[in-house]
């Protein structure tokens, strides 16, 4: 087992780190950190979960300090670029925790919420900029940030950048980045369209590779029932019910379904929020606070809002729909067990929905256990007689109640 104190980082980080907490780097810091105290570019193949964060933040905080530079208007001498907005500023979190008492200026700007607050502290210049790509851009094109001084670029979940559509917004960046920088490229998986574009931003770059999650995969209690689909509330509310759940995230497929299995929760008195991307920023980051303090139980929240997000107590992950992906559920069940915690994953499923279980299945290299005990195991579909088809309430207060058609997804 190694040290903190091996991979040359300054005093005031370790006494940091020790403050925290940290006593040993995970696998992800032990090779990222020497490599990026060098300054030389890193394609990394982790994802979120594994201690990534600190294995880039903590070196280039480092980096920078050493070379403690004049801040211009405007400019960033850092900037990480995130796929979603609680991605960024989980990310920013960190990196101000581990700078505390460094006098480093680090800043996040991302879409939902107006711009003069962002372009306010963007104005004098800041040491770390973390952004999302839409915004980003939009204070590129406005004249609001420049990066002709920038010495490090971050490029995180590149992957889910892709699958989000953003591969033009990314690539404007990358046409305005200096020539002479540091760029380190970090993504969960490397399939082609991935590797050229790390092609096109990395020079010479040192590759490392890291279990898919700090979560064993064994470590998780893993259990699928199967139930018709219109059982699967009554279901939900009966476990959430039991004990031992005490932060329960659910994920649903669809927006709606999100809205829907909130409503069922709420209407059963259980407390609980929705996260998914047509909620605003505001409401969106209450719910998260509101589950990481253990305010409310249950999180129901789509894969794209979910993504990136580390909340450390989860206990059960709940797959209310099984995942068309079949790495999306090693993504969304590795939010439990952290930290050396037990942790449980339950999965609903149709009969429709059994060919992607077969698919995961093949994926893990084992079948899930059945649990053929359950109330709603072989039980006839349920018969909604006293429920409207679409009356339903959507929990973003504020906004309209008809349920919104669903954009199509870019490519
Ligand atoms: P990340 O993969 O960056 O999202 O980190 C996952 C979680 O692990 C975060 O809550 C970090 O605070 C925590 N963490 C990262 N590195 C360490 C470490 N070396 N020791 C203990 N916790 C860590």
């Amino acid at each position: 087992m190694s040290d903190f104190k091996d991979l040359n980082l300054s005093p005031e980080l370790l006494k940091t780190l020790t403050k925290k907490g940290y006593k040993t780097p995970t696998e992800i810091q032990n090779l990222a950190i020497p490599i990026i105290l060098t300054k030389r570019d890193l394609l990394g193949i982790a994802q979120t979960g594994t201690g990534k964060t600190a294995a880039f933040s903590l070196p280039i905080i480092d980096n920078i300090k050493r070379s403690d530079i004049k801040l211009f208007s405007k400019r960033a001498r850092v900037l990480i670029m995130t796929p979603t907005r609680e991605l960024a500023i989980q990310v920013l979190d960190h990196i101000q925790l581990y700078a505390e008492g460094l006098n480093l200026k680090s800043t996040a700007i991302y879409g939902g919420v107006g711009p003069l607050n962002q372009v306010r502290k963007l104005s004098t210049g800041v040491d770390i900029l973390v952004a999302t790509p839409g915004r980003l851009v939009d204070f590129l094109e406005r004249g609001h940030v420049r990066l002709d001084q920038l010495e490090v670029f971050v490029l995180d979940e590149a992957d889910r950048m892709l699958d989000m559509g953003f591969i033009t917004d990314v690539t404007k960046v990358i046409d305005q980045l200096p020539e002479v920088r540091q760029s380190l490229f970090f993504s969960a998986t490397m399939p082609e369209d991935i590797s050229k574009l790390a092609d096109t931003i990395l020079t010479d770059p040192k590759r490392i590779e890291v279990a898919p999650s700090a979560t064993p995969i064994e470590k998780i209690d893993q259990v699928v029932k199967h139930l018709h689909r219109t059982n699967k509330p009554l279901l939900l509310i009966e476990i959430l019910k039991e004990e031992n759940t005490q932060s329960v995230l659910v994920f649903t497929k669809t927006k709606l379904g999100a809205d829907r299995v909130y409503k069922h929760l709420d209407d059963a008195g259980i407390s609980c929020a929705s996260i998914h991307s047509d909620r605003t920023q505001g409401a969106r980051e209450k719910s998260l606070t509101n589950f990481r303090k253990g305010v409310i139980k249950v999180l129901v929240a789509t894969d794209i809002a979910a993504r990136g997000i580390d909340v450390e107590r989860v206990s059960h992950v709940i797959n209310y729909d099984v995942p068309i992906e079949a790495e999306t559920y090693v993504h969304r069940i590795g939010r439990t067990a952290r930290a050396g915690r037990a942790g449980y994953a339950i999965t609903f499923c149709d009969p429709v929905e059994i060919k992607y279980l077969k698919a995961i299945e093949k994926l893990l290299g084992c079948e899930i256990k059945e649990d053929q005990t359950h109330t709603y195991f072989g039980a006839p579909p349920r018969v909604y007689q006293d429920e409207p088809k679409q009356k339903l309430t959507n929990p973003n207060k504020g906004k309209s109640n008809q349920p919104k058609r669903r954009k199509k997804k870019k490519k």
